[in-house]
């Protein structure tokens, strides 16, 4: 039989990755600051545990997959963290979207435990997460790519080695600023459409076939009533909040100002999730951008 993995961080998102690795065989042993969130896995077979440092003491591979960099920072080196119950040799691999300076910290602290820490930040939202078709990109020592792999393609169809630790989260949040722009660009278009007279679905038919097409308006339509099973089609709930957003967001304008790099359209999307935050938006997914701008333009 296959050796454990520990999971940490039920959420939106891991609890589906922690269901695919159980489907795959592997027993898992998971934990999540709210035990509620745990409850599913649990009636699925898996062990739920109090603390990271109660995983660490049981499992040698863990992957961590919680909200931003201060909930990484705790339960890595927090007084019940991983840390201080890793074993020597054991791999951990990070799958939040969070700072790259704090992976790389991470892995520094990992290291003088005899340990290895690797980052593998997710794309694909969680209808992936639920399918098992996400897309991983890793950073970290590349001798440890193809353990990572075996247990990465247990919940994503592409695992892709980007370089030294750090740079996973370097791919997502590139990737995470483009689609802030097309998700915003996609509503406001659909809206002004709307406006127009034009009868959303059609648009959004006539978008997909032509040069304007993205992943926002071909798989992920922010607007209610033109896709069925995706957070527009149910209230903005569930999906990828709009905090998480705004955080991915901070985190493109922070390493393009360390870079001294220009970020127009980033910079403008990052203030708009942040005054999403402020008027009520948080905890809907992000496509709620579209019902945002509706309610701009009633006052
Ligand atoms: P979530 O908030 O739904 O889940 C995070 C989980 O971590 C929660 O269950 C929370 O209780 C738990 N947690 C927080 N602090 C903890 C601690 N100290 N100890 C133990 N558990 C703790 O978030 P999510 O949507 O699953 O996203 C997780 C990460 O993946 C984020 O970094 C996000 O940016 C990224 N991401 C999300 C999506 C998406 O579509 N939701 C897609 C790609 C990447």
């Amino acid at each position: 039989s296959k050796t454990p993995v520990g999971f940490i961080g039920l959420g939106n998102m891991g609890s589906h990755m922690a269901k695919n690795l159980l489907k795959h065989g592997y027993p898992v042993f998971a934990s999540d600051i709210f035990p509620e969130s745990c409850k599913e896995i649990q009636d699925l077979g898996a062990q739920v545990l109090d603390s990271p440092a109660e995983v660490a003491d049981r499992a040698d591979r863990i992957i961590t997959m919680l909200p931003s960099s201060p909930n990484v920072i705790e339960v890595y080196t927090g007084l019940k963290g991983i840390l201080k119950k890793v074993k020597k040799g054991s791999l951990l691999i990070d799958s939040s979207t969070i700072d790259p300076s704090v992976s790389k910290e991470m892995a520094k602290e990992a290291e003088k435990m005899g340990a290895v820490f690797m980052d593998a930040p997710v794309s694909g939202g969680v209808g992936a997460a639920r399918s098992g078709k996400l897309t991983f990109m890793v950073g970290g020592v590349e001798e440890e790519f193809t353990a990572v792999q075996e247990l990465l393609t247990c919940m994503g169809t592409n695992v892709v080695y980007c370089g030294e630790v750090g740079t996973g989260q370097a791919a997502k949040i590139c990737n995470n600023m483009l689609l802030a722009i097309s998700m915003i660009g996609t509503a406001e278009t659909m809206n002004l459409g709307i406006r127009l007279g034009l009868d959303p679905k059609l648009l959004s038919k006539i978008l997909n076939m032509s040069s304007g097409r993205c992943w926002s308006s071909d798989t992920y339509n922010p607007v209610p009533g033109v896709m069925e099973g995706v957070p527009s089609a149910n209230n903005y709930q569930g999906g990828f909040g709009t905090t998480l957003m705004a955080k991915d967001l901070g985190l493109a304008q922070d390493t393009a100002t360390n870079t001294k790099t220009a970020i127009p359209l980033g910079s403008v999307s990052h203030q708009i999730y942040r005054v999403m935050c402020a008027r009520g938006y948080a905890q809907k997914d992000f496509s709620s951008v579209f019902q945002f701008l509706r309610e701009e333009e009633n006052q």
